[in-house]
């Protein structure tokens, strides 16, 4: 028949399986493609690839592509042999791995669409079930982390994010050198930190030079205790520490604000984002109000020029000059009588040695904004996700740069 030639091209079928039958369902718009194995092949242990005896068959069926828009089965007949070493086994099927319900071709289309559009709409597309495609994305996660040959990491950053609206987190570990995730992990705790620790294998944990992260203490600790000569590598990120900077100006401006307009005093209405954003990206009616609050005797005034000083401060060669700088600032910021400043600067000089180490090691979360964009939209495009694990494993699929793509080992079978 020449729709069985037809459908062998099409799938790809070859000796020693064949297409027996085509069973075309119109009005389920359905076909059924019905493989067989030839009787006098031989067939191979899937384990060792010794030819071996025959033992039975089972009847097994794949959902394939579709084609022609009619739904695709593969049904075939599949040998089981009796292997003297291993038992009684199914021989492996070049079409689909391993316990797979799909054919490693629709596999490789779902983790095409998965890559474009969310878990729902892809199932909705293919006429799949919601736990389908995850599945199918849930082991493409598994076998790419299983490929990803241990690589030694030198640079890693830890960054918090938050998990549904609720306020709860996971922390993303990356890899700052190749700029993709590493690993997610449930929570941002000194344990959920120490289980990444305990899990890599020490000789990958020798090689990191630095570990970029925010002045968290869970973090610390946990780095410090795994990581050797930690203190050395641990390196604050510099938008995390301008942001506490920032925060603390914030307060000022609050607190300014309030006392002003108690006195019937409208003049930092409307300028909280004057304060937070730097100036090179103000519009140029933006800049000319800003200019002219900047040079008045404000309080806030003064707590801003500290933060537009701390931000020209990462560039500094060495430690000595690094420190000397900041120490100067910090001063500044204690001396300064604005309390949320004063708070600043107490944090700053604790944290001095990992600012410095940032500043020498040129180690910083900055480049992985295009990877934390891809998070938030993730986040967004699945309303949130229902459990942490899938959190995880989309955040792994997107920016993990996994190979996610079934491969199917070269089947046992010889005609
Ligand atoms: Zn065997």
């Amino acid at each position: 028949m020449r729709d069985r030639d037809l459908y062998a091209k099409l799938l790809g079928i070859e000796a020693p399986w064949f297409v027996r039958d085509v069973d075309a369902r119109l009005d389920a718009r359905e076909v059924e493609v019905l493989i067989a194995f030839a009787d006098d092949a031989e067939a191979t242990c899937p384990e060792c690839g010794k030819a071996c005896r025959r033992y039975d068959t089972r009847k097994r069926t794949w959902r394939h592509l579709d084609t022609m828009q009619y739904r695709t089965l593969l049904t075939a007949d599949v040998p089981r042999v009796e292997c003297p070493e291993h038992g009684v086994k199914q021989v492996q099927v070049p079409w689909a791995l391993p316990g797979s319900r799909f054919t490693a071709m629709l596999e490789a289309l779902v983790i095409d669409w998965l890559k474009e559009s969310s878990t729902s709409a892809v199932a909705r597309l293919l006429g799949m079930s919601w736990d389908e495609v995850d599945g199918v994305m849930t082991r493409a996660v598994a076998r790419g982390l299983g490929r990803r040959k241990s690589q030694p990491l030198r640079a890693i950053g830890l960054d918090e994010t938050s998990f549904q609206r609720r306020h709860e987190y996971v922390t993303v570990i990356y890899d700052t050198e190749r700029t993709r995730v590493v690993e997610v992990l449930d929570g941002r705790s000194r344990e959920a930190l120490e289980t990444f620790y305990w899990d890599t294998p020490f000789e990958d944990l020798q090689t990191i030079e630095s570990v970029s992260m925010d002045m968290w203490g869970p973090y610390i600790e946990a780095t410090l205790e795994h990581i050797p000569d930690a203190k050395r590598k641990i390196a604050f990120d510099r938008f995390h520490v301008a942001k506490h900077i920032g925060d603390g100006v914030n307060k000022v401006r609050v607190h300014e604000h309030a006392e002003l307009q108690g006195g019937g005093v409208d003049t930092l209405k409307g300028t909280r984002y004057l304060w937070l954003q730097n100036p090179e990206n103000m519009t140029p009616n933006n800049l000319a109000r800003f200019e002219a609050l900047r040079d008045t005797s404000l309080r806030v005034a003064k707590a801003w020029a500290m933060k537009e000083t701390a931000r020209h401060m990462w560039s500094y060669k060495t430690r000595g000059w690094a420190q000397r700088a900041w120490k100067s600032l910090i001063e500044w910021m204690s001396s300064s009588g604005l309390e949320p400043m004063v708070k600043v600067g107490r944090t700053l000089r604790e944290h001095l040695w990992g600012i410095t180490n940032a500043i020498v090691l040129r180690a910083t979360n900055a480049h992985l904004e295009a990877v934390n964009a891809k998070i938030q939209a993730l986040k967004k495009r699945a309303c949130g996700y229902r459990n942490r694990a899938r959190f995880r494993h989309a955040i792994l699929f997107h920016c993990g740069a996994l190979d996610l793509y079934p491969q199917l080992a070269a089947a046992h079978t010889k005609s």
